[in-house]
């Protein structure tokens, strides 16, 4: 496939071009808002065309999908203009700053016919499969709760609109929050039913929140415990998933990279549970072409992003209220 990337990000230059590449994809353009930077960006990562207009770059019929990874509050408009083109659309968590933009999205792509898909890596990962098929075994029996630690030290390069500017997205909740909606959902299979949560500036965030606990009610009756930050250090990351016959314990997992260990603990003792070492951003942009190619779902679709913007936000109502929100996710009807 052909890729416009819609945003000369981080993530773009980090992983994303990579693993366009590694599939056999062509990265062909390149739209900042800025053209200086946009010229800079396609310079540094050999990507022949740039610019700041965006409709200049759908119009180009030798493209066909758009990896938008702007800013929160740019996805909406550049997704529905992709989706306009025809173009195949990946594009970055949160899929958008509010769920009835991020529904808008999901629905104009089904309308168009065309593959829309949310970057949600952490589905993507060995170890996180690894965790879903012991769960979906019986190897723990019935899942009583799952803890998930996502709380890290935002590097200097990545303090910008994520730590001082609520209308871009910024804050801990959008950012990780959202991403550890998906992991329950994916690992469980199910969608929370309500939320608890409380959330806090501890130092980083300016107007934004930098940290967060939550715990949501599952309709199985587990319960899900989830810590984001932004502030922490040396806390390290991890997940645990407790069952009526057994444990797992995942440490190092909520990474970008193939990293971390997985123990299960049962009535027979302690064993280490291998998994795949595979590029997670690889494997994500494999499954994409795929779906588009008509075998198959993305690794996470619209919907998937959807969801999981709703329970973040829900998350956030609930920290500014002191209330418990309950979840309601529309549906891929
Ligand atoms: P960046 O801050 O690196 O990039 C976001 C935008 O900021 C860019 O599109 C660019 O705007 C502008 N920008 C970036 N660097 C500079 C610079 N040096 N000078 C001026 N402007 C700059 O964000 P991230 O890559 O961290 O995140 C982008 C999106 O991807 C977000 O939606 C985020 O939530 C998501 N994300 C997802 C991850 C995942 O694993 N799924 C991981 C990290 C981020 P322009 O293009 O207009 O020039």
């Amino acid at each position: 496939m052909r890729w416009i990337l819609a945003g000369a990000s981080t993530i773009a230059a980090q992983h994303m071009i990579g693993a366009f590449r590694g599939n056999g994809d062509t990265v062909a353009h390149v739209v900042s808002t800025t053209p200086a930077r946009a010229a800079e960006f396609a310079a540094e990562h050999g990507i022949p065309k740039h610019g700041s207009d965006l409709a200049a770059a759908l119009a180009d019929p030798e493209t066909d999908a758009v990896y938008i990874s702007s800013t929160n509050e740019k996805h909406r408009a550049q997704a529905l203009a992709a989706i306009a083109a025809g173009k195949h659309v990946l594009c970055e968590k949160p899929l958008a700053m509010t769920v009835a933009e991020a529904a808008e999205m999901v629905r104009a792509a089904q309308a168009a016919g065309v593959t829309f898909a949310t970057n949600h890596h952490l589905r993507c990962s060995g170890s996180h499969r690894a965790v879903r098929a012991l769960i979906a075994e019986g190897r723990i029996g019935r899942v009583l709760s799952l803890r998930i630690f996502h709380a890290v030290h935002l590097p200097p390069h990545l303090q910008g609109w994520r730590i001082d500017n609520p209308d871009a997205g910024g804050g801990v909740i959008p950012d990780i929050t959202v991403h550890n909606a998906d992991v329950a959902r994916f690992l469980l299979g199910e969608d929370p039913a309500s939320v608890v949560a409380q959330m806090t500036a501890s130092g980083m965030g300016q107007g934004v929140e930098d940290s967060a606990m939550s715990v949501w009610t599952m309709p199985s009756g587990a319960m899900v415990f989830a810590h984001e930050s932004f502030t922490h250090p040396f806390a390290g990351s991890g997940l645990e998933v407790h069952g009526t016959e057994g444990s797992i314990f995942a440490r190092g997992v909520m990474t970008q990279l193939p990293l971390g260990e997985i123990e299960l603990v049962t009535a027979k003792g302690r064993e280490a549970v291998p998994f795949p070492d595979h590029n997670l951003y690889a494997q994500g942009v494999r499954d994409f072409s795929e779906a588009v190619a008509g075998r198959g779902r993305p690794a996470a679709d619209g919907w998937d992003g959807v969801a999981s913007l709703t329970v973040a936000l829900a998350v956030r109502e609930a920290a500014r209220t002191g209330e418990r929100q309950a979840v309601r996710i529309e549906g891929r009807a």
